[in-house]
């Protein structure tokens, strides 16, 4: 089973797949916890420079260091993992590259989908969770948990507005992977929601 949690900075991501990642374990299931860009060795080599030296990288050049850190990820770690029978859970996946680069770097959604696919060649979801939330409200998040949101000023409010509309587009393209919830809900409220939905796909 594999399981992405998908939005903007600040919505809950990465609390939803911990908190997922206990039930499961708990409930004696194997899990691999993981995240794009990052998630191996050369995944962190490539995060940093897509994060550390954003807007100096063009964004075509983004686009294809995001595919490669995928490429590499999926192929040695998340792909090993499920045909181990592991649950995997990761904290963005390909979603991330059709809304950010696609949609927010605007080098167009079908473009970014086609090249993110061949580099997971066709891995998808099992179920993506999109936590859905007002950028404003996520930068305050960040701001109270005293996390730093540099680069979330950034980028201009339109770009978070056009990553959140083009994630809401994907989930209504795709209503069987999605399962989209209002992030501004406590978190123990949606990591219930998580666990009905997973509870279906779990039981034959
Ligand atoms: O969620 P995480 O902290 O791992 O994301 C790192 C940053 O990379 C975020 O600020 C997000 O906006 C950005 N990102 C991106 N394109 C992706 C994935 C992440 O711009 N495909």
């Amino acid at each position: 089973l594999f399981v992405t949690f998908e939005g903007g900075d600040g919505v809950g991501k990465s609390t939803q797949a911990r908190l997922l990642e206990e039930w499961l374990t708990s409930a004696g299931r194997i899990v691999l916890r993981t995240r794009e860009p990052g998630g191996t060795e050369v995944g962190e080599l490539i995060r940093d420079i897509v994060l550390h030296h954003r807007g100096e990288v063009a964004p075509r050049a983004e686009a294809l260091l995001y595919a490669a850190d995928r490429a590499h990820h999926v192929a040695t770690v998340v792909r090993p993992a499920l045909a181990r029978g592991e649950v995997v859970i990761q904290d963005r996946y390909l979603d991330s590259s059709i809304a950010y680069q696609g949609s927010g770097r605007v080098l167009g959604a079908d473009d970014v989908r086609r090249l993110s696919v061949w580099a997971a060649e066709g891995l998808l979801p099992d179920l993506t969770v999109l936590l859905d939330l007002d950028h404003d409200i996520a930068r305050d998040r960040l701001n109270a948990d005293d996390k730093p949101f540099d680069r979330l000023e950034a980028e201009q409010s339109d770009f978070h507005e056009r990553v959140r509309e083009a994630f809401l587009g994907l989930a209504a393209a795709e209503p069987e992977r999605f399962l989209v919830l209002d992030a501004s809900a406590p978190a123990d409220e949606l990591a219930a929601a998580v666990r009905d939905r997973i509870e279906t796909l779990l039981t034959p």
